[in-house]
């Protein structure tokens, strides 16, 4: 059987998997050098808080500014980050980086209300989350509560006791906590009940067509239904389109994102956004 095994295992020596191992190790090597030569970035993109009609925060989304590929979205390298375990001091290097620029909007008078981070499992599974994100307030002086974590379903599925055990300290130090592309990831949504968290996301796949595809719109009035009965707030991805916007709205979504409100942006273009009341969409939001 082993025999069978080992000649059945010769097929993955193909010229071609060689090949794409051979970019997957020059990619990983290379974005071990990028984080050594502060290559990477972060942007931020605003969420629209339609009772509170303000933009009341922002989500960290990082870039790799490419020597050569110029600026690379997390699809060229984030799944290769978490199968190298590359995403560990990346996601240390965000929350740094985001800890850091919260203190300097402070000093300038300017904060976001909190800035969310994307987690992946491989983070929460390192035991040293807690203390990651202890330090980065502590050392900016920054209150828990400006901090907002975003964990997907399959987080939660991955390394279910420690993960959840890590999230729980997370959220007794008083961090915010929030379920990202809720309603993708197979999960038995029993994690609600044992880890509290403060927000769902719905996936933009939900939001697109929310107008003409009524399979869709049953899922958001579902997904609402089900949050506000847990007490949580929901947030909408990918807003594109004011018709979306008031849709939304009607169905009584809390927050929007998307490019509806504004791109993701680097950190110097942040004061653009107008936090409080001045966001021209606060135009439209019926009173
Ligand atoms: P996500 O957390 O679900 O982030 C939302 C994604 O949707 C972002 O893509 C954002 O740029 C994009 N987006 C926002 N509004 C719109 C819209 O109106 N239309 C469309 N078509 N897209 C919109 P991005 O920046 O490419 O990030 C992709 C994913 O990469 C994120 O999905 C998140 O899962 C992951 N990611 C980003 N930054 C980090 C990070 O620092 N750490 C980890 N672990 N993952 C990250
Ligand atoms: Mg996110
Ligand atoms: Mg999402
Ligand atoms: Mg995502």
């Amino acid at each position: 059987q082993a025999k069978a095994a080992g000649r059945g295992s010769l097929r993955f020596f193909s010229p071609e998997i060689m090949l794409r191992a051979r970019e997957r190790l020059s990619l990983e090597a290379e974005m071990r050098r990028a984080l050594e030569r502060g290559e990477f970035r972060v942007h931020y993109q605003p969420q629209l808080h339609l009772n509170e009609r303000a933009v009341t925060g922002l989500e960290a989304l990082v870039r790799w500014a490419h020597p050569e590929r110029g600026l690379l979205g997390p699809g060229a390298f984030i799944s290769m980050a978490e199968e190298s375990g590359l995403i560990v001091p990346l996601g240390n290097w965000v929350l740094r980086e985001v800890g850091r620029q919260m203190r300097a909007w402070t000093d300038e008078g300017a904060a976001p209300g909190y800035v969310a981070v994307n987690l992946c499992a491989l983070q929460l599974g390192y035991g040293d989350l807690a203390d990651s994100v202890r330090d980065v307030l502590e050392t900016n002086r920054l209150a828990p509560g400006c901090l907002e974590l975003e964990i997907t379903e399959s987080c939660l599925m991955a390394d279910r006791g420690r993960a959840i055990d890590t999230l729980e300290t997370l959220r007794g130090m008083g961090v915010r906590l929030s379920i990202d592309d809720f309603g993708t990831g197979y999960s038995s949504m029993s994690y609600l009940q044992h880890l509290r968290v403060h927000r769902l996301k719905i996936d933009m796949t939900f939001v697109r067509d929310l107008e003409t595809n009524p399979g869709n719109a049953s899922i958001v009035t579902a997904i609402i239904a089900l949050g506000h009965s847990l007490d949580l707030e929901i947030v909408a991805e990918g807003v594109e389109t004011p018709e979306q916007l008031a849709h939304l709205r009607r169905l009584g979504c809390d927050l929007v994102q998307g490019y509806l409100v504004g791109r993701p942006v680097p950190a110097s273009r942040v004061l653009d956004l107008r936090f409080g009341p001045g966001h021209p969409l606060v135009g439209m939001l019926p009173a």
